[in-house]
């Protein structure tokens, strides 16, 4: 058994795993990159003409005749007679064998034996290649354009949709399953049986991940090792982290640690020396899946919960706020004791309880305050209940 300050020093060093979302391109500003972008071909594509004008093979001359007109979006064009020269568009393909593109301003267009003529009027010496945005300057095919965990802004959509991409993956909070356990847990719309209770823990559960922004999936499994194993192994394929709860104490039908090992999860702690919550559980696995098994009684669940796995999953530290509690249990010798508490014009004072299972005294807390073992004082640190 660990104190629950090694606890949580465990858990600060446990890598919360990161979640991934698909999202159309166009709902992708402000998001962080998933994936690297990569050129799906070479850009520019080809050798693409930069100015309306001429494409010439026969860059010493100042006079050829046109062979045709070159347009953007149309296939390449073959200049077959070097000394003639390709009207041409900006956006087009350079014809085959042309070696400089002229600008339209520095041209004049002339007839010579009833033959469309272009001269070149300009005074700057044509140079080879001039104009031409050459095949795969950018970027060659393969290179990567954009390294993940990039910001997308404007550039970035744009370049997305040059390669091709309309969905981009980008990451996103964990998902969380949720599974309670319990053969005598039945969902909330039933009338329970004298020897069932409803499931509150659960609901709880996915309330408050629901309001913090998480995905989260949910369901039930009865204490029978096979079934868990499945539905746990299920989630799992979809799942980032799972928060299991009950099942793991020292009872009988406590299977979840045994499921848990099962599945490939190594433990990284079990039992904490605190009250409520003692059989928390918690382990890993090699691709990077979580696990946080809860004790099932409602109070151990919330406790384990707000004071473990919400710091947790937002990496965030233990508070360091302290207040005076007033009418405090004794202290236990051996336990950290999780203590509701009310706010009152004093501080706080500790409000009366049956322990673990009873929820309906916590209905008037406002926080939880850690009393730790064999504390004199009755300066507490303490969670507050608000969202
Ligand atoms: P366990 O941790 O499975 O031994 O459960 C301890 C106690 O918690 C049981 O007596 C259950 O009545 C109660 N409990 C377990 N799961 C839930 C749940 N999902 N909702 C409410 N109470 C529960
Ligand atoms: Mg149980």
């Amino acid at each position: 058994m660990i104190t629950p300050t090694d606890a949580f020093q465990l858990l600060i060093d446990l890598p919360v795993p990161s979640g991934s979302q698909k999202i159309a391109l166009e709902d992708s500003i402000g998001r962080i990159l998933a994936v690297d972008i990569c050129a799906d071909r070479d850009f520019p594509p080809f050798h693409r003409v930069m100015m309306d004008g001429i494409a010439v093979q026969d860059i010493h001359s100042r006079e050829w005749p046109l062979a045709g007109i070159a347009y953007a979006g149309e296939p390449v064009f073959h200049l077959e007679n070097s000394s003639s020269a390709v009207e041409i568009m900006t956006g087009a393909m350079l014809p085959e064998n042309a070696q400089a593109v002229i600008n339209i301003e520095e041209l004049e267009f002339f007839q010579h034996e009833e033959k469309p003529w272009v001269r070149h009027i300009g005074t700057k010496a044509i140079e080879k290649g001039q104009f031409i945005h050459q095949k795969g300057i950018d970027a060659p095919v393969g290179q990567m354009l954009i390294p993940k965990g990039k910001k997308i802004g404007p550039v970035e959509v744009a370049i997305a949709a040059s390669v091709g991409i309309s969905t981009s993956l980008v990451e996103a909070l964990p998902s969380i399953g949720i599974i309670s356990t319990g053969d005598e847990i039945i969902p909330i719309d039933q009338q329970p049986l004298p020897h069932q209770i409803r499931s509150s823990n659960s609901i709880m559960i996915e309330a408050v991940l629901k309001q913090k922004g998480f995905q989260t999936e949910k369901k039930h499994v009865l204490d029978e090792p096979a079934a868990m194993e499945k539905i746990l192994a299920d989630l799992l394929d979809s799942q980032d982290i799972l928060i299991l709860t009950g099942g793991v104490s020292a009872g009988k039908k406590d299977f979840m640690p045994g499921v848990l090992a099962k599945l490939g999860f190594e433990k990284i702690f079990h039992k904490i020396a605190q009250k409520p919550g003692k059989p928390l559980w918690v382990g890993k696995r090699s691709d990077g899946k979580i696990a946080f098994a809860l004790p099932g009684n409602p109070i151990s669940t919330l406790t384990c919960f707000w004071v473990y796995f919400l710091p947790w999953i937002h990496q965030v530290r233990w508070p360091t706020n302290t207040i005076s509690v007033s009418q405090l249990p004794k202290s236990n010798p051996n336990l950290v004791q999780w203590i509701p508490i009310q706010f009152d014009s004093n501080g706080a004072h500790a409000l009366r309880n049956n322990g673990s299972g009873d929820l309906i005294n916590w209905a008037s807390a406002n926080a939880i305050a850690c009393l730790p073992a064999n504390q004199e004082g009755n300066e507490l640190m303490y969670f507050s209940l608000n969202l």
